[in-house]
């Protein structure tokens, strides 16, 4: 990790949790993660529950992210959709964009992740954005041009819209499987996402924090952590118990 990048360790909460949940979930890496004021850290619960978790850590240095944003902006007539104001409105800082679930799932082509990562940075959230391949893609040879084709579709030629983000490398072969990426492929994809990035702009691309995410647990943080080009993580099954999260906080801590 290079000194001018902020580390930071996030946790997506996904379906996961009730109202009692997740306030004591938020209290108790609130209560935690004193000791990590120099990282970075966010929690990403369902939405109905960010208004709760942003209560608990008020006063922290903890931030609370939503786990999608709609394409649209303001207010309209787009039932079921979510905007970026009115998650502003009740205390997000981030939001995760393209996470492979809502790629896979929910049909988030690159274009529409490409929309609700403007949606996101219009107002005033700091996109958390999400690219992998899948195992297939890797082993056909794939990974790389994969990953480019979903940052392109956010980047196109102008890295600035890139300024104030955060980029999340999770392969999806990793994701809830328990099998955790090698830190040298963690590295090696980072390292390349990180390049493309530096075709448009250097300065971009040095102080863009880069997240790994991939069954990230206490135990194998420490050495995805201390690749250079990886700069925290993005936690999923591990960010539901607040001593593995903070666990995990240590590590990315140093
Ligand atoms: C995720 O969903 O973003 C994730 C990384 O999940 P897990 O840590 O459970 O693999």
């Amino acid at each position: 990790m290079t000194e001018s990048r902020k580390r930071i360790v996030a946790g997506n909460w996904k379906m996961h949790g009730d109202m009692d949940f997740s306030s004591e979930l938020a209290g108790a890496v609130a209560a935690g993660a004193s000791d990590y004021e120099h990282i970075g850290v966010a929690l990403c619960p369902p939405f109905p529950y960010l208004a709760a978790a942003a209560e608990a850590v008020e006063g922290t240095h903890i931030h609370v992210g939503a786990q999608d944003v709609a394409a649209q902006s303001g207010t309209g007539a787009y039932t079921g959709e979510v905007s970026g104001q009115m998650l502003r409105d009740v205390g997000c800082w981030y939001a995760l964009v393209g996470h492979s679930e809502r790629r896979s799932l929910f049909g988030d082509t690159n274009a529409v992740v490409a929309a609700k990562y403007q949606a996101a940075r219009e107002a005033g959230l700091v996109p958390i954005l999400c690219l992998g391949e899948t195992l297939d893609e890797r082993d056909g040879g794939q990974m790389e041009s994969v990953l480019a084709a979903q940052l392109d579709a956010v980047m196109g030629d102008d890295a600035d819209v890139l300024s104030d983000a955060v980029i999340a490398y999770e392969p999806v072969w990793a994701i809830g499987t328990g099998r955790t990426a090698t830190p040298e492929q963690a590295q090696a994809a980072h390292a390349f996402i990180r390049g493309r990035i530096a075709t448009k702009s250097d300065t971009i691309a040095r102080h863009l924090p880069m997240l790994y995410g991939g069954s990230v647990k206490p135990a194998n943080a420490a050495e995805l952590f201390a690749q250079p080009d990886v700069d925290g993580g993005l936690i999923g099954g591990a960010s539901l118990n607040a001593e593995d999260f903070l666990a995990i906080c240590a590590a990315a801590a140093g």
